[in-house]
């Protein structure tokens, strides 16, 4: 029998999306990654063409006056969706087919035609609102999956992890009161969209089930690998997803013009690592990556390789387990502190 592959989902045209020669969300950030991929990776992935989301599926979250609006930019050489995020002719395409590229690696996963996926895609989607672009963002790509996931796919629980220096504001609002999508979220609260905060867990039947982390900006690679391995374990082991979708941004990279973080590639390495660790130990939940941020095209390529050589790898190698930092030790006592009287996932 063949080894399962890892997949991945790309396509040239979403280098037509054009938001101008100084915006940060250019098209070089995913043609350095496309070109670190024939070079390291010719034969040793599965590449999917993605098809356009259908409406039906856009409609998941989005609502029908905005995925409009959205259409209509195609009529102009160059318009506005949002003060941060313009729109070229071809972008409404390109933001079809993030969508629509992030259902196509769930089904790939799910159908057992690869082992795991990363949808190379872009416009990012982690900020779009039901009605709103917004930070870069047309559609939200990600929680289009989720609730595809649920909704068609019925899957049950989700999990999210959104390591993305940006708050995932669009996610955290769809699911906020859902206890079958859960969010986990690390992001430096000083920077768009400024929420995210400890105290911000969830209601309602979704009370305990979201989790923000703001970072301090002092945070190195040790420090955030050490309190992903003190919080996400736990999770993974009381929620017992069946489907990890990661959020997988790279400003937080130290190179990254926007994020103001000092992380380099070895702490996105470790944080694959331990979400993969933790899917072989708890049943083997389902696991896609989708981009979202990073705009050093540099830096974001060299993170993507690590992330797919973790993800290519023969599953079981090790975490480098660190232990506890004074930095991250602080982070997770907040975090403990919020969710305790939830009983969800901290007793
Ligand atoms: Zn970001």
């Amino acid at each position: 029998m063949m080894q399962p592959v890892t997949g991945i989902i790309r396509d040239a045209r979403y280098l037509d999306h054009l938001p101008g020669h100084t915006h940060p969300e250019h098209p070089s950030r995913l043609r350095a990654i496309y070109e670190m991929i024939d070079r390291e990776f010719a034969e040793k992935l599965l590449t999917i063409t993605p098809q356009p989301a259908a409406m039906d599926d856009l409609e998941l979250v989005h609502t029908p006056a905005y995925i409009k609006k959205v259409l209509k930019t195609a009529e102009h050489q160059f318009t506005s969706l949002a003060p941060d995020t313009p729109a070229s002719a071809k972008t409404y395409l390109a933001a079809w087919l993030a969508a629509g590229g992030c259902i196509e690696a769930l089904k790939a996963v799910w159908s057992g035609l690869c082992r795991n996926c990363f949808a190379l895609i872009r416009p990012p989607g982690h900020h779009a609102l039901p009605g709103r672009a917004g930070g870069f963002c047309i559609f939200n790509n990600v929680a289009i999956a989720a609730r595809y996931a649920q909704r068609v796919m019925r899957v049950k629980k989700t999990l999210i992890v959104d390591w993305d220096i940006h708050h995932g504001n669009g996610i955290h609002e769809f699911f906020y009161d859902d206890p079958e999508v859960f969010y986990f979220s690390s992001h430096d609260k000083l920077l768009y969209p400024y929420s995210g905060d400890f105290d911000e867990a969830g209601e309602g039947e979704g009370a305990g089930y979201t989790v923000n982390v703001p970072l301090t900006r002092d945070l190195e690679n040790e420090d955030m690998v050490a309190l992903y391995q003190m919080l996400l374990p736990r999770i993974v082991e009381r929620y017992r997803p069946e489907l990890i979708l990661v959020d997988a941004g790279f400003d937080a990279h130290r190179d990254d013009p926007i994020g103001r973080s000092h992380l380099t590639e070895e702490a996105f390495t470790e944080l694959t690592r331990l979400i993969l660790n933790l899917g072989s130990a708890l049943g083997d939940p389902k696991i896609v990556f989708v981009l979202e941020g990073g705009y050093d095209p540099r830096a974001l390529s060299r993170c993507v390789e690590r992330v797919l050589q973790v993800l290519c790898a023969p599953p079981g190698r090790a975490c480098m387990l660190v232990g506890g930092t004074t930095r991250a030790d602080a982070l997770a006592e907040e975090v403990f502190r919020a969710h305790k009287s939830f009983k969800v996932w901290v007793d």
